[in-house]
């Protein structure tokens, strides 16, 4: 037997069977009851919705035979019913506005328009994708619409109808059709499988929704390509990636993860994602999603159980685990997660975006970085507290030799003790009369030489303004970023970008000159003025021309990305 498409077989055949588009369906029946239909219909709204089967339909009622007028339930049975869901009826005449889109075809139909119905009540024009035809067919058919014979009726379709010319907007009757509400299509897809007799959980049924995105001819036609996979194999896991879906047990692990702030675990898991193979850009959005429902069900149970569209099974742990974040972190994650996304555009790369959102959520805050560190350095100064003898003794041997060195001295950005200016005074004494120069002079050229490197490699410029100069051993100085600043730091410390910084540095100082990048609790996290590092003026992503400019160039150039514009 010739196989047809789900999409095709479960076709709504009547006003009844059409899903979603309730206030499209009472406003035509009470036309056909009243008897005041108009000569011309405009159906718009997102594609597989149900636009022009729910025209067929129109025509059905319009034609049906079991009685002498237009009736709300056509029989399905009378010669004009059958032809017409068959697709044979002569006087059902449909038309695709994106191949008929000339002048030709619509002097055809003028003249076509003229003739009786061969068979049927009215000749029905069902003209889909209205918007695609050209300014002289809309024309045209505007002379047809003007003074249409009585026995002609005119159904367009179109996903664009602000395409469509004002003048043929104006002669129609207009309706709007709407997405389709998620649990509609998950209760459609089930009398499918029921009927199919292909055995398949929510959780699927859920996920294959969602993957619609409210049409439910996507929905009917992702069933169509798994059904013979469930049917041969079986597994779940096999089939989420065949349609390239994230599934709720995927996104539960790692919303998990985050919850739970295990990192490690995170990362990996978004390698495994990218290893999959599955699009990770997908899988944010998914979940972004996913997130919502902690969002949703910190707000309030009944707020949750109303708004949010997962199977039963992961609305019961969804509610048990958001007992362990609160709903200023979902926030957090939620913006976090979205502010990888508008990022990835520009990048053009979602991974490290992704990971960035991760480790900046997971990761301790400098403000506790900070607190710990005062209570430290508190200790340390306090004269009175027998615990903090052991740093007073070393502060009086630094007093004592200005000509001490070590580790002690060369790892103080390291510790997590946070320095009094007094004690930073003593540790510059410590050093080689050498490496407090090349010290000064560093920290004095700081802002030139930042400024140099504006002019050459922008982006390396701006990561580099969070840093500063900590101190120098043997011509080799230590750069300080601040502990939430570890990805600007990341992104300097590359084989290429030290070379680089290395070379200006040693340019401007006229001698060979080293660098080392560490974290410090002793910087504060800043944050970066694009307008500042760009020169004097603020620059948008691109230039009048459409081209990327300098900034984002060099972005592209630290994380190996391409430029795309919103259109491509
Ligand atoms: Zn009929």
């Amino acid at each position: 037997m010739e196989y047809i498409a789900f999409a095709l077989k479960y076709r709504p055949q009547n006003f009844e069977e059409v899903i979603g588009q309730e206030h499209v369906v009472v406003s035509i029946k009470n036309a056909i009851l009243k008897k005041h239909i108009h000569h011309a219909y405009l159906f718009s709204g997102p594609r597989g919705t149900g636009k022009t089967s729910l025209a067929r339909i129109f025509a059905k009622a319009l034609n049906c035979e079991s009685e002498n007028a237009p009736v709300i339930s056509p029989c399905g049975k009378c010669v004009s019913c059958v032809e017409i869901a068959k697709g044979t009826s002569l006087d059902i005449i449909e038309i695709d506005g994106a191949s008929n889109r000339g002048i030709d075809e619509i002097r055809t139909l003028r003249e076509n328009v003229k003739l009786s119905p061969a068979h049927a009540r009215y000749k029905v024009y069902i003209i889909d994708e209205v918007h695609m035809l050209t300014q002289e067919a809309f024309n045209a058919l505007l002379k047809t619409l003007e003074e249409p014979p009585a026995h002609v009726k005119f159904i367009f379709a179109t996903t664009h109808p602000h395409k469509v010319i004002p003048t043929i907007l104006s002669r129609c009757q207009k309706f709007q059709f709407s997405l389709i509400p998620l649990e509609k299509i998950v209760d459609k897809l089930k009398s499918i499988t029921k009927i199919e007799g292909v055995k398949i959980t929510d959780n699927l049924l859920y996920a294959i929704s969602r993957a619609s995105g409210g049409s439910i001819r996507d929905a009917e036609s992702l069933l169509d390509q798994l059904v013979p996979v469930i049917v041969e194999k079986g597994s779940i896991e096999d089939i989420f990636s065949f349609l390239g879906i994230i599934d709720e047990d995927t996104l539960g692990k790692m919303a998990g993860f985050i919850i739970n702030k295990d990192l490690q675990s995170a990362l990996d898991f978004v390698d495994r994602v990218v290893k999959d193979g599955k699009d990770l850009s997908i899988f944010v959005n998914a979940l972004i999603e996913y997130l919502r429902n902690f969002l949703l069900a910190k707000v309030s149970v009944k707020t949750f159980k109303a708004l949010t569209d997962i199977s039963t099974q992961s609305k019961e742990s969804i509610l048990k685990v958001s007992a362990s974040i609160t709903l200023s972190q979902v926030l957090k994650i939620i913006d976090l997660l979205i502010e990888a996304k508008e990022l990835s555009h520009r990048l053009n790369t979602v991974r490290i975006p992704l990971e960035l959102a991760l480790v900046k959520f997971i990761l301790p805050q400098e403000s506790e970085y900070k607190k710990t560190a005062e209570k430290i350095s508190n200790l340390s100064v306090d004269k009175n507290n027998p615990s903090s003898k052991e740093i007073k003794t070393e502060i009086k041997l630094s007093d004592s030799d200005i000509k001490l060195e070590g580790d002690f001295n060369m790892d103080e950005d390291d510790s997590s003790v946070k320095k009094t200016p007094l004690q930073q005074e003593h540790q510059a004494e410590n050093k080689t009369e050498d490496d407090c120069l090349l010290l000064n002079e560093v920290k004095a050229k700081w802002q030139e030489i930042i400024t140099n490197m504006q002019k050459v490699r922008v982006a390396i410029s701006s990561h580099l303004s969070l840093s500063e100069p900590l101190s120098s051993s043997a011509n080799i100085i230590k750069i300080g970023f601040s502990n939430k600043d570890y990805f600007h730091k990341e992104i300097v410390e590359t084989a290429k970008n030290v070379k680089f910084i290395e070379d200006l540095i040693s340019k401007i100082l006229n001698k060979k000159i080293g660098v080392k990048f560490v974290l410090s609790d002793k910087i504060a996290s800043k944050t970066i003025d694009i307008s500042q590092s760009n020169g004097a003026s603020t620059q948008s992503a691109a230039d009048s021309s459409g081209q990327p400019n300098e900034f984002i160039n060099e972005l592209m150039d630290t994380f190996g990305g391409q430029f795309h514009t919103e259109d491509e």
